[in-house]
C-alpha cells in the first residue's frame, strides 16, 4: 500500500509530466500547482485569477490526470469551439455538446463520453438543466466538474445567467467528484455569491493578484484622436502588423474610425451591435483567425474573446467605470507577452459622460453610483502616481510603483493651479450674478483669453472684469485646467451644452482655502520616429529581439500563417508568439532541442517539428551568421 504522502508525490509528478509532455510548458504559473494538486487529490476549489492567468490548465490538467472525463461548464458556444480546437492541437481528447451540432455529431460525442474516450467535455449551462442530461452523464464517469465564468451566477453582476443557478445541485448528483468555480471577475460580493449558490462551502479559495504585469498602461490627453490613434498603432507595429482592439462609445465613431484606419493602410474592421449578425460573426472570426488585424468596436465586443495574442487595447473614449476599463484592457496580452493598454481622453469626454448620467433617467441613487464610477475613472486618468497602483487599489490590492506605466516612466509635473481656477470660477459667478448667464468651457476660455469672437461681441463680454485676465495660458492649457477641475469635482457641468457651474467645493477654491494641484499634460508627439517608438516599446516590453532574430521571427510568422490557413485554425493554435520568439532566439537544430522550447508538447512536435527545423535551416543558409569579433 502507498502512503498518502507518496500518493501526493505521484500526483504532483503526474501533473508536472502533463504540463511538459502535453503543453510543452516548463513551469507552473502563479497558483496553478497548488490548485491542480488540490483538485487532483479530490478537493473542491474556487479560483479567482485575472484574465491570462492560466485558469484553463487548472481544470484541464486534473481532467487529464484523474480517471474519467472532466466536465466543463462554459457559457459561450463560440468559446467552447475555440477551446476544443486548441485542445485537439495539443493532442488532448476533447469535445463539446451544444446546439450548433447535428444530431449525428452529438450522438458521436455522447458515445465517446460513455466509452471513456474523452479527457474533457464542454457543455453550456442550459444544457445541464435539460431533462436526461444528468442521467446521461452518469453513464460515463466524471473526473472533475469545472464551472467557468462562475461569476455568471451572481444576480447583481452584469453577466448574470439564470441557468447558472441550477448548477448548485451538481454536488448531490455527483458526490465525490471534485468541483471548481473559476472566474476573472470577482468583487467580494460575487465571490460570496459563487460560494453559496454553487454549494462550494468547503472549497479551498485561491485568490490571485489581479495585476497584469505584462500590460503597459498609458493614458494621454485627447488632441487629435484619429491621428494619435494611427501614430500609436504604427508605434506598436514596427515588427509587422499586430492584433489590437480599439474601443469607442458610439456606433458612428466605430464605423468612422475603422474607415479612417483603412484609409491609412491599417487593416481594420468595425464591430457593434447594430451590424448585421452575419457581418459581426465574420469580423469576429477574422479577428480571431487572422494576424495583424485591428478591430474597432463598442463594448459589445469582447466577452468570450480569448485570443491570446492581442497586443494592444486602445480606448478612444472614456470608459464609464474602472471595472469596465480593467476588463476591456485585460483582453490584451493573455499570453503573457508585453502588451499595451492605451487611452486618450479629454475635456469633451468628461462633459459627455456627465451628461449621459444626467440624461440617463436613473433615480438619484443610480446617478450617484454612476457618478462615483466616473469619478474613480477620472481619478485614474488624472493621477500623478503609478497607474497600476491606482488600478489595483481600486480592487483592494496594494503594490509598489510598477515601472511599466506612463506615469512611472515620466512622472508628470504638478503645478499650482489655484489662480487660474479662481479666475475661471469667478467668471462663472459673475456671469451668473450679473447677467444670469451660463456657458460651456469653450466660451469661458475665450473670455479668459480675451478672444475677439462674434459671441463675445454679441454678449458684450469684453466688459466683464475677468475678460482677458487669463491670457498667460494657451487654449490647450485652459482646457486641461477645466478638465482637471471637473475631474476633481471643483466645478460641475449641467444641461445639454455642458454649462459650467459651481460645485460644493468651488467656494473653498474661491476663498483660497484649498490647494489646487494640476498636472502638466504630457502629449506624445505624433512625429515620434519609428526608432523612438521601438525604444519606447522595448523599454516597457522586456528584451526585444535583435535584428537577425527578428527576421527569423518574421519568417516563422509567415510559415505559421500559411500552416494555419492550410489547416483552417487560428494562427495561435499552431504556435503562440512566445514559442516563435523562443525559436528565433534559440534556433534549435534537432527534434530533441525543440523539446526544450516552451509551448512545444509531444503532439505539436510531431505535427510541426520537422517543418520548423527546416524553416530555421533555410533561414540560416540564406542569411550568413554574423561574424564573431
Ligand atoms: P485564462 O483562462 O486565465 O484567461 P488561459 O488559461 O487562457 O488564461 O491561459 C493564458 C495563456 O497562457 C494560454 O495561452 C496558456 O496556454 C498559457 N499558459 C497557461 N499556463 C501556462 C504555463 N504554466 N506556462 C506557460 N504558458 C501557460
Ligand atoms: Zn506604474
Amino acid at each position: 500500500m502507498s502512503s498518502p504522502a507518496t500518493i501526493d508525490a505521484d500526483r504532483s509528478r503526474a501533473a508536472h509530466d502533463v504540463l511538459r509532455r502535453v503543453y510543452g510548458y516548463h513551469e507552473f504559473r502563479g497558483d496553478q500547482q497548488p490548485i491542480i494538486e488540490h483538485v487532483c487529490a479530490g478537493g473542491d476549489a474556487i479560483v479567482l485569477m485575472p484574465t491570462g492567468g492560466g485558469k484553463s490548465l487548472c481544470y484541464q490538467i486534473p481532467a487529464i490526470v484523474r480517471p474519467g472525463t472532466g466536465l466543463v461548464v462554459s457559457p459561450l458556444i463560440a468559446l467552447m469551439h475555440d477551446q476544443v480546437e486548441a485542445l485537439e492541437a495539443w493532442g488532448v481528447r476533447a469535445a463539446y455538446l451544444n446546439s450548433t451540432q447535428s444530431p449525428d455529431e452529438r450522438a458521436r460525442v455522447e458515445d465517446q463520453y460513455r466509452q471513456g474516450e474523452l479527457d474533457l467535455l464542454y457543455v453550456a449551462p442550459e444544457r445541464l438543466s435539460q431533462p436526461g442530461m444528468r442521467e446521461f452523464l452518469r453513464q460515463g464517469s466524471l473526473s472533475v466538474i469545472a464551472i467557468d465564468e462562475a461569476h455568471c451566477v451572481s444576480q447583481w453582476g452584469h453577466d448574470f445567467r439564470p441557468d447558472y443557478l441550477a448548477l448548485g445541485d451538481l454536488a448531490e448528483h455527483f458526490p465525490g467528484v471534485p468541483r471548481m468555480a473559476l472566474t476573472a471577475t470577482a468583487t467580494e460580493h460575487t465571490h460570496r455569491e459563487m460560494t453559496e449558490r454553487l454549494n462550494l462551502a468547503s472549497a479551498r479559495h485561491f485568490v490571485a493578484s489581479f495585476d497584469r504585469a505584462n500590460i503597459h498602461y498609458r493614458i494621454e490627453p485627447k488632441v487629435e484622436v484619429r491621428r494619435q490613434l494611427v501614430s500609436f498603432i504604427r508605434s506598436q507595429s514596427v515588427d509587422g502588423p499586430v492584433s489590437g482592439i480599439v474601443y469607442a462609445l458610439s456606433r458612428n465613431t466605430v464605423m468612422q474610425t475603422a474607415e479612417y484606419l483603412q484609409q491609412q493602410g491599417i487593416a481594420a474592421l468595425p464591430y457593434h451591435a447594430g451590424l448585421d449578425a452575419a457581418v459581426r460573426a465574420e469580423h469576429q472570426s477574422r479577428f480571431l483567425r487572422e494576424e495583424g488585424l485591428v478591430i474597432v468596436a463598442t463594448i459589445a465586443f469582447g466577452m468570450g474573446i480569448d485570443k491570446p495574442d492581442v497586443r494592444f487595447v486602445a480606448h478612444i473614449d472614456l470608459p464609464k467605470s474602472v471595472e469596465g476599463y480593467y476588463q476591456e484592457t485585460g483582453r490584451a496580452g493573455r499570453d503573457g507577452e508585453p502588451s499595451v493598454a492605451w487611452m486618450v481622453y479629454g475635456l469633451g469626454d468628461v462633459v459627455q459622460q456627465r451628461r449621459f448620467i444626467q440624461q440617463g433617467g436613473g433615480d438619484r441613487a443610480i446617478q450617484l453610483r454612476q457618478n462615483s464610477h466616473l469619478d474613480a475613472m477620472l481619478a485614474l486618468c488624472e493621477t500623478v502616481s503609478c497607474r497600476r497602483q491606482n488600478l489595483l487599489a481600486y480592487f483592494g490590492e496594494s503594490t509598489s510603483a510598477c515601472g511599466n506605466c506612463d506615469t512611472c516612466a515620466t512622472p508628470p509635473e504638478v503645478w499650482d493651479g489655484l489662480i487660474p481656477a479662481q479666475k475661471l470660477l469667478s467668471t462663472i459667478v459673475r456671469l451668473r450674478r450679473e447677467r444670469n448667464q451660463g456657458f460651456g468651457a469653450s466660451h469661458l476660455i475665450d473670455i479668459l483669453r480675451g478672444a475677439d469672437t462674434e459671441r463675445i461681441r454679441k454678449f458684450q463680454h469684453t466688459e466683464l472684469a475677468t475678460y482677458g485676465i487669463g491670457n498667460d495660458l494657451n487654449d490647450a492649457q485652459w482646457r486641461s485646467v477645466v478638465r482637471q477641475m471637473l475631474a476633481q469635482g471643483l466645478m460641475l457641468t449641467e444641461g445639454d451644452y455642458g454649462t459650467l457651474t459651481l460645485s460644493h467645493k468651488s467656494a473653498e477654491v474661491l476663498a483660497g482655502s484649498t490647494a489646487v494641484h494640476l498636472r502638466h499634460d504630457v502629449v506624445q508627439r505624433a512625429s515620434q520616429s519609428r526608432k523612438q517608438a521601438v525604444a519606447k516599446r522595448s523599454a516597457s516590453a522586456g528584451a526585444p529581439l535583435n535584428d537577425a532574430d527578428r527576421d527569423l521571427f518574421e519568417a516563422l510568422r509567415t510559415w505559421r500563417a500559411a500552416t494555419a490557413r492550410e489547416q483552417s485554425v487560428p494562427a495561435y493554435i499552431v504556435f503562440a508568439d512566445v514559442t516563435l520568439r523562443a525559436l528565433a532566439e534559440r534556433r534549435p537544430r534537432s527534434l530533441d532541442e525543440l523539446k526544450g522550447i516552451t509551448g512545444i508538447g509531444a503532439k505539436k512536435l510531431e505535427a510541426y517539428g520537422e517543418d520548423v527545423l527546416s524553416e530555421i535551416a533555410t533561414f540560416e543558409e540564406s542569411v550568413p551568421a554574423p561574424a564573431d569579433d
